[in-house]
């Protein structure tokens, strides 16, 4: 089938090179120029695991192509997806001027050669496809005026649930697709074009294997309206998760538990599961809180006031607090004091630094005085580009981020920070404190390894208490915690 895809950011790219390797032709359009000559040469614009490997694939056996042009491949294409972003707007809707724009240009470039549909990709509000529905409408009513209606086309709701850093696993092998559509023929030729990935007949990438026992992705086959809802609501429900669980971790702190032992056990009932209940210091990321306001301000503009999802955003808000408190708590004043941050991303296997936890911190760390320092894997390069105003001073390796510092702080926890030698970076800093905000060390090994360590839900009363009483030599010794 031949598809177009307009937007080429971790979307509209993955999405794209994915359905060029089970087997369509498509064409990749951006309107900026620098990012489609990039791909052009051959290089991915931003990280993400096995993307580049499969560019390379799909490019090799001429798949895929790229264009900032839109409109010969729109004209030829059966189905076109739109896969801009849809950033929020200060009272919290969504910024939906680059969807108009697209629609527009559909609108302007399709033909009565064929029948298409037109999948919207992007996280829209409600209504957005009617929406998107009229701006193509009006455009074809400008260039046909005699019969518009020779054009025949369908606007269907296709969400997006990959999540970065798994981007390509969540598109090649992904756990439902949603399809709404309120035209019987759209419908059949979305399934038409998922067949590869619904069946999954195509041949797994060598680099990233078929999950064992997969053999059948289901199809969620709806209306237009409910499979815009089911993208808000699944990310609601996520986020509301990440807050029910930081919730429980502030309690904890309180009454002396451990939250991640009490997740475990809440886990392991088959009706709620063990994933996204991690207590640490929040959610980040260009969706959750974008997606969450977006749902608040439809609410709330239907006359329905949702305080579940508000009490979600505010804890998530309060949880960013958390990082400082326990500085202050550890360093009293911050003025002057050198803080490592391990980790810029807003979570690991990215580049992307969307909203992330780090950049709050650091603002308010800078502004109260500190000198801050940061480690990340891939990150760094991308952070001194986007925010040059921020006075971060970057390192190369986890041991100079640490070098006569007052205290580390854990913000992204990407595997390579599990495997550190605690004692050593312990010995290096003026002050060994650590402050865990995504609960990536065990408390005891840092311990032991000279840390003054707090982690997120870690009943802080207590453990304070018993450093105290055990002093320097720390929980190692301590046959109650053996
Ligand atoms: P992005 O901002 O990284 O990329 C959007 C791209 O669209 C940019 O390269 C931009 O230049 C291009 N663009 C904008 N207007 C254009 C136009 N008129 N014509 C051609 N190109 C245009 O966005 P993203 O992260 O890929 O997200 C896209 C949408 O998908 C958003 O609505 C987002 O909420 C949703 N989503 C994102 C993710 C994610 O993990 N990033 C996951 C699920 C859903």
């Amino acid at each position: 089938m031949r598809v177009t895809v307009i937007g080429t950011g971790h979307v509209g790219l993955v999405t794209g090179a994915c359905l060029a390797y089970v087997g369509h032709h498509v064409t990749c359009v951006d309107s900026d120029g620098a990012r489609i000559q990039s791909l052009i040469a051959g290089s991915v614009p931003f990280y993400e695991p096995f993307l580049q490997e499969l560019v390379n694939a799909v490019t090799e056996n001429g798949s895929i192509d790229f264009s900032t042009d839109a409109a010969v491949p729109i004209n030829e294409s059966e189905v076109i997806f739109i896969a801009v972003g849809t950033p929020p707007l200060p009272d919290g809707a969504s910024d939906l001027q680059y969807l108009e724009q697209a629609a527009r240009s559909i609108g302007a470039a399709m033909g009565t050669n064929r029948r298409r549909v037109i999948a919207n990709k992007s996280t829209v509000p409600v209504g957005s496809g009617s929406l998107v529905n009229t701006l193509i409408r009006e455009s074809l009513a400008d260039r046909f005026r005699a019969a518009p209606s020779a054009v025949r086309f369908a606007v269907a709701s296709n969400p997006e649930f990959l999540r970065e850093g798994n981007a390509i696993r969540d598109s090649l092998y992904p756990d439902r697709i949603v399809v709404g559509a309120d035209d019987s023929q759209a419908r059949s030729l979305m399934e038409e074009l998922y067949r590869p990935l619904i069946e999954q007949s195509f041949e797994a990438p060598t680099f990233l294997p078929r999950p064992d026992g997969l053999s059948r992705v289901p199809l969620v086959s709806t209306s237009l309206t409910n499979a815009e809802m089911i993208k808000y609501a699944a990310n609601a429900f996520l986020a509301t998760r990440i807050s029910f669980a930081n919730e429980i971790a502030n309690i904890c702190e309180r009454v002396g538990a451990e939250v991640n032992e009490v997740v475990k056990g809440i886990g392991l009932d088959s009706r709620i599961g063990s994933r996204f209940l991690n207590a640490g210091i929040g959610w980040g990321g260009s969706f959750f809180g974008k997606d969450l306001k977006s749902l608040i301000h439809t609410a709330v503009e239907q006359g329905y006031r949702p305080r579940l999802l508000e009490a979600a955003e505010e804890v998530n808000r309060r949880q960013r607090e958390w990082v400082l408190q326990r500085l202050q708590e550890k360093l009293f004043i911050l003025k002057g004091r050198t803080i490592g941050l391990l980790g810029l991303a807003f979570k690991p296997n990215t580049d992307d630094l969307r909203d992330a936890p780090s950049l709050d911190i650091a603002r308010r760390l800078l502004h109260m005085g500190a000198r801050v320092r940061a480690y990340d894997p891939i990150a760094m390069p991308k952070c001194k580009r986007q925010f040059p105003e921020l006075k971060i001073r970057y390192c190369d390796s986890p041991n100079l981020l640490v070098e006569r510092a007052d205290a580390l702080v854990v913000v992204t926890e990407w595997e390579e920070f599990r495997g550190l030698a605690l004692s050593e970076l312990a010995a290096r800093m003026t002050h060994a404190v650590l402050v865990d905000g995504r609960n990536v060390f065990d408390p005891k090994a840092a311990m032991t390894a000279g840390f003054d360590y707090c982690g997120v839900g870690q009943g802080l009363r207590e453990r304070d208490q018993m450093t105290h009483e055990l002093g320097d030599a720390g929980f190692a010794a301590a046959g109650s915690f053996a």
